[in-house]
C-alpha cells in the first residue's frame, strides 16, 4: 500500500482507523515499552492503581473533541447535549456512592482541587494549616513552595515522632493558630482517620474541615475505612488511586443547590456548591476534560459494584499480611503496621537509604518509592523509608500467598542491594509471578 497516499487521507479525514503504530511507530514503542514494565513488574507505589480496560476506552474516546466550558445545562459552548449526560452520569453516580448532595467532577488532578478549594474558601493571606509533607502531607496543604504556601498564611503540623497523629496535639495548635481551613489527609499515612474527632477540633475555631482522601477514596466507598462525609465540610479526592479510575479529580460537599452563574449571596458553609463550582470554573480552569469525565463516571460504575467492596477487603488484608511478613524479617514499620493500603517502613536498622533501597528494588522487578519517616534525619531526596501499598497488585488479583512471597523477595533484595546477580534473579522470579497474572492481555501497541 502506498503509505503517503495513507498519510494525505489521514490528516483530512479520521474515518481511516489508523494506529500508533502506522502513524507514529516511535511513540507506539515507548508506550508497548511502558505496558511491559508495568506487566512484568510488582507496581507497589501505593498512589498507583491498574484502571479497568472499560475506563481506559472511555479515556481514549471522543470526548476528548469538545468544548464544554460551564456545567450541565449552563454551557458556553454548543453541541453539548451529549457531554451533559456523561458529566451528569458522573456527578450523580459520586453524589450516590459517597452519600452528598453536590460533586464537581471537573479538576483536572488532585492539586488543582486542593487549589481550587483554597481558592474558594479563603482570600489571599488567610491561615491554612495541613499536614508536613515530610510527616506524611501533600505539598497543598501548604508547603513553603507551593502554591498553597505562597498565596496563603500556612501553618504546618506533624505527627508524633512515632507516625501517630496526635489530636490533642493538634487540637492545641489549632486554637493557638486559629486557621481558616484545616487540611486532613496523607500521602504516607498507614492509619485511619478519626472524623469525629478532626471536625471538633476544625470546629473549636469555626474552620472549614477539608478532608483530602485522594490515598483512601476507594476505601472509604468499599467501607474499610470511615467516610469523613458528615463530618467534613469539603472533600477532595483523587480519582485514580484506590478508587482505580483514571487521573482526575472530584470535589465533594453539602448545600443549597449549586448555582454556578451567579454570586453567592456570602461565603458560608450553606453555599459551599455554588463556591466551589465558580472556583473550578470560571476561577481556575477553563474546559473540562470530558474523556476524563466520561472515564471517572466508568470508574465511579465500578466502584458501585458488590465486586469493588471484596477488593477493597483484600487492599488491606495483603497490606496486612504484607506489614506482619516484613516486621517478621525484622523491618520497622512507621506506626508499628498499617491500617489501610501502605507501609511506610524505616530503614534505619537496615544500613541502606531509601534512594539505594528504591534502586535496588527497582532493579529486582519491584516498584517502590522512597520516603521521608517522621522526624527523618537525612534529607528528602535521599530518606530514611521507603513507602510501599497495595492496590495496584490487588487489582490483578494477588492474595495474602503472593505477598509472602513479595516480602520474602523486598527482604533478599535489601539485604543483597549491592549484588546484581542476585537483584536479577529476584526479577526472574518476579517475571514468573507477574505472568500469571495477566494484565491487560489483548492490550499491543506495536
Ligand atoms: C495524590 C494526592 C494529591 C494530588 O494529586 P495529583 O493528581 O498528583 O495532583 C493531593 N492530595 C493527596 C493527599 C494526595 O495523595
Amino acid at each position: 500500500m502506498n503509505e503517503k497516499k495513507e498519510y494525505f487521507h489521514f490528516i483530512y479525514f479520521v474515518n481511516i482507523n489508523m494506529t500508533i503504530q502506522t502513524t507514529d511507530p516511535e511513540l507506539a514503542q515507548a508506550l508497548e515499552n511502558e505496558l511491559h514494565r508495568e506487566r512484568e513488574g510488582l507496581e507497589m507505589i501505593p498512589s498507583e492503581n491498574f484502571v479497568s480496560p472499560a475506563v481506559l476506552e472511555a479515556l481514549g474516546s471522543v470526548g476528548t473533541n469538545k468544548y464544554s466550558e460551564g456545567f450541565p445545562g449552563k454551557r458556553y459552548y454548543g453541541g453539548n447535549t451529549c457531554i451533559d449526560v456523561i458529566e451528569t452520569l458522573a456527578q450523580t453516580r459520586a453524589k450516590t456512592l459517597f452519600g452528598v448532595s453536590h460533586a464537581n467532577v471537573q479538576p483536572y488532578s488532585g492539586s488543582p482541587a486542593n487549589q481550587a478549594v483554597c481558592f474558594a474558601l479563603l482570600k489571599p493571606g488567610e491561615k491554612l494549616m495541613g499536614l508536613n509533607l515530610t510527616y506524611g502531607g501533600h505539598l497543598t496543604h501548604g508547603w513553603k513552595v507551593n502554591f498553597s504556601g505562597t498565596y496563603y498564611e500556612s501553618v504546618q503540623y506533624v505527627t508524633d515522632p512515632d507516625g501517630w497523629l496526635n489530636y490533642d496535639t493538634l487540637a492545641k495548635q489549632v486554637l493557638e493558630e486559629r486557621p481558616k481551613l484545616l487540611f486532613v489527609g496523607a500521602t504516607a499515612y498507614p492509619r485511619i482517620f478519626d472524623w469525629a474527632r478532626l471536625s471538633e477540633v476544625a470546629r473549636s475555631v469555626d474552620a472549614y474541615l477539608v478532608a483530602d482522601i485522594s490515598h483512601i477514596a476507594g476505601l472509604i466507598v468499599g467501607g474499610v475505612h470511615p467516610s469523613p462525609v458528615g463530618y467534613a465540610d469539603v472533600i477532595t479526592t483523587t480519582t485514580h488511586k484506590t478508587l482505580r479510575g483514571p487521573r482526575g479529580a472530584m470535589i465533594l460537599c453539602n448545600g443549597e443547590p449549586s448555582e454556578p452563574m451567579k454570586t453567592p449571596p456570602e461565603r458560608s458553609r450553606q453555599y459551599l456548591p455554588t463556591m466551589i463550582d465558580r472556583a473550578v470554573f470560571p476561577g481556575l480552569q477553563g474546559g473540562p476534560h470530558n474523556h476524563q469525565t466520561a472515564a471517572i463516571a466508568v470508574a465511579l460504575h465500578e466502584a458501585s459494584q458488590p465486586a469493588f467492596k471484596e477488593y477493597a477487603v483484600q487492599v488491606v488484608q495483603n497490606a496486612k499480611t504484607l506489614a506482619t511478613e516484613l516486621s517478621n524479617r525484622q523491618f520497622h514499620l512507621v506506626t508499628g503496621g498499617t491500617d489501610n493500603h501502605l507501609l511506610l517502613i524505616d530503614l534505619t536498622n537496615k544500613n541502606i537509604g531509601g534512594a539505594d533501597a528504591e534502586k535496588a528494588l527497582d532493579r529486582a522487578g519491584i516498584t517502590v518509592n522512597k520516603n521521608t519517616i517522621p522526624n527523618d534525619p537525612r534529607k528528602p531526596y535521599d530518606p530514611s523509608g521507603i513507602r510501599l501499598g497495595t492496590p495496584p497488585l490487588t487489582t490483578r488479583g494477588m492474595k495474602e500467598k503472593e505477598m509472602i512471597l513479595i516480602a520474602e523477595w523486598i527482604n533478599e533484595a535489601i539485604i543483597h542491594w549491592s549484588h546484581r546477580e542476585k537483584l536479577d534473579d529476584i526479577r526472574r522470579k518476579v517475571k514468573e509471578l507477574t505472568g500469571q497474572f495477566p494484565l491487560y492481555p489483548e492490550l499491543r501497541y506495536v
